[in-house]
């Protein structure tokens, strides 16, 4: 299976890198991490840092989480922490917990299985059970209910498209590299002596900035089409390169992803957008023309109306996601589909006669087209699918306040994120700034004077108090008229505006 690996093979040695020679110092590693490590290690058993956290404390960045790796089967680590609980049917992971920070605790494994973190969901786990049939689901019943199973024996699950459903089969570190996805996450910081195991060369990887794939790249992205989002994640996170032999077959590769479960790919989806690089996600994803399997609406949408509207409302919305990121504000899926389907309901509601573009009904069923063309590929939870639809149905209103009612809308749970859409709008020209002006100061204003404000509701919200009439007062809804929406409509996508 490990025929064309570039670098030293399953039974090659590892580079080690003496303490000297490498930037990871034990007070950058967390202390709940360094616990784990020391009781593994104490109990006689290999204990290594592995991942993501090794590789950015390599580059200077503070590591979200920290993964351990260990020749300690799940059941002996279990007996070692007493926080600590199994978690995993495709993937067994021990979990070590201290409060609300978690050590996933992994053993070696001896495959190419698409590894750790992946802690299936619980859909996730469901559709591998749909897709595999039911006499196999009985054995990996069995499997599971028999601890037995955890021996270093076999416990692997193909599906026939050569995607690894489930695979516990343990080994040793030298094995484990194998089964990494790219150079940078397979270094290994050991506890034993603090040196730092490269059996891929990832550590001169790290250094160039590249990303590569450990292995044939065509093989590693069949066992698991999520490598490819995977890459453009860490391109867009690291401002990694991706390696020439690791991008050419994604030409060809991208559309397996159409196969993967829903589940996963929303959870990816959050973390190209929602962890603090979405517009660099944005831009690697559309490089590597991987939106349009995704998102095939809004790649569509995007690319028949390039520089437009909709697309600086996204790259903005995305860049103001990112900057609360960095700043440590909270950040929704729903706010972020949002902002990916503002193109997508624009053009389902400029599919309907103009005259409906400003009821909430129509908004709301445009919402339904995009959301249900977008769920074809990724799975919608319920609570974002309908958050969605409020975050658009709100914008009339907002736009148009109307005497106290403008209060009960700031008691709305979607208050905050519809007002946020209404200012991006705004900022824009897709919606009237002195309304989200308005509304900005509404929300600065003590109670008592926010009745004197919506009394004296400013001119331009009073006149709009007609309600779900076109509003033919603010220029910028004017000009999306009178372009109509006709295919796409270039900027007028801005119709989208219309989603207002
Ligand atoms: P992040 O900083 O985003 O968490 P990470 O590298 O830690 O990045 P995780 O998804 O947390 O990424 O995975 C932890 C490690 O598990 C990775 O570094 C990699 O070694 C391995 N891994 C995760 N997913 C896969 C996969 N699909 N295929 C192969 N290896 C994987
Ligand atoms: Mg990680």
């Amino acid at each position: 299976m490990n025929d064309n690996l570039p670098v030293s093979g399953p039974s090659g040695a590892p580079r080690i890198i003496a303490r000297s020679d490498h930037p990871i110092s034990r007070s950058s590693v967390s202390q709940n991490a360094l616990r784990v490590l020391y009781r593994l290690k104490e109990a006689g058993f290999e204990a290594f840092l592995v991942g993501g956290c090794v590789r950015d404390i390599m580059l200077g960045h503070e590591p979200k989480d920290f993964d351990v790796a260990t020749n300690a089967l799940p059941e002996e680590v279990r007996r070692l922490f007493r926080n600590c609980r199994l978690v995993g049917r495709r993937f067994r992971l021990a979990h070590v917990v201290f409060g609300h920070d978690v050590i996933e605790v992994a053993t070696f494994r001896a495959s190419n299985a698409p590894a750790q973190s992946e802690d299936p969901t619980r859909e996730e786990e469901a559709e591998a059970d749909a897709e595999i049939g039911e006499a196999e689901v009985a054995d990996a019943v069995e499997a599971e209910d028999e601890p037995a199973g955890e021996s270093r024996g076999t416990d692997r699950l193909m599906h026939a498209s050569g995607r690894i459903l489930r695979d516990n089969i343990y080994g040793s570190i030298g094995d484990d590299v194998w089964r990494r996805d790219f150079t940078a996450n397979a270094l290994y910081y050991n506890i034993a002596d603090f040196s730092v195991w490269d059996y891929v060369g990832g550590a001169e990887d790290i250094a160039a900035r590249r990303l590569r794939l450990i292995g044939d790249p065509a093989t590693r992205y069949r066992e698991d089409p999520v490598r490819m989002l995977r890459a453009a994640r860490f391109e867009a996170k690291l401002d990694f390169e991706l390696e020439p032999a690791s991008l050419a077959p994604i030409a060809t590769l991208r559309h397996l992803l159409a196969e993967v479960p829903p589940a996963r790919l929303f959870d990816e989806t959050a973390k190209l957008f929602l962890t603090g690089h979405g517009v660099a996600s944005l831009r690697v994803l559309r490089r590597h023309r991987l939106l349009e399997i995704l998102l095939p609406e809004v790649e569509r949408y995007l690319r028949a109306n390039p520089d437009g509207l909709v697309e600086q409302l996204l790259v903005r919305g995305l860049a103001n996601t990112d900057e609360r990121v960095a700043t440590g504000k909270p950040v929704t899926p729903t706010y972020l589909l949002a902002l990916l389907l503002y193109g997508p309901i624009a053009a389902a509601i400029e599919q309907l006669p103009p005259q409906r573009w400003h009821e909430s009904t129509a908004i709301s069923e445009a919402c339904d087209v995009a959301l249900r063309q977008a769920q074809q590929r990724l799975s919608i939870p319920k609570r974002v699918f309908f958050g969605v639809r409020d975050l658009f149905a709100l914008q009339p209103r907002l736009e148009h306040p109307r005497g106290r009612r403008a209060l009960r809308l700031l008691e709305q749970p979607r208050f905050r994120a519809a007002f946020d859409l209404l200012q991006l709008r705004a900022s824009l020209g897709l919606a009237s700034a002195e309304v989200s002006d308005w509304w900005a100061k509404l929300q600065e204003t003590g109670i008592e004077q926010r009745e004197q404000m919506v009394d004296a509701a400013p001119a331009p919200a009073a006149a709009a108090g007609e309600g779900e009439g076109p509003d033919t007062t603010s220029r910028p809804r004017r000009r999306r008229r009178r372009r109509g929406g006709r295919g796409g409509g270039g900027s007028s996508g801005g119709g989208g505006g219309s989603a207002g």
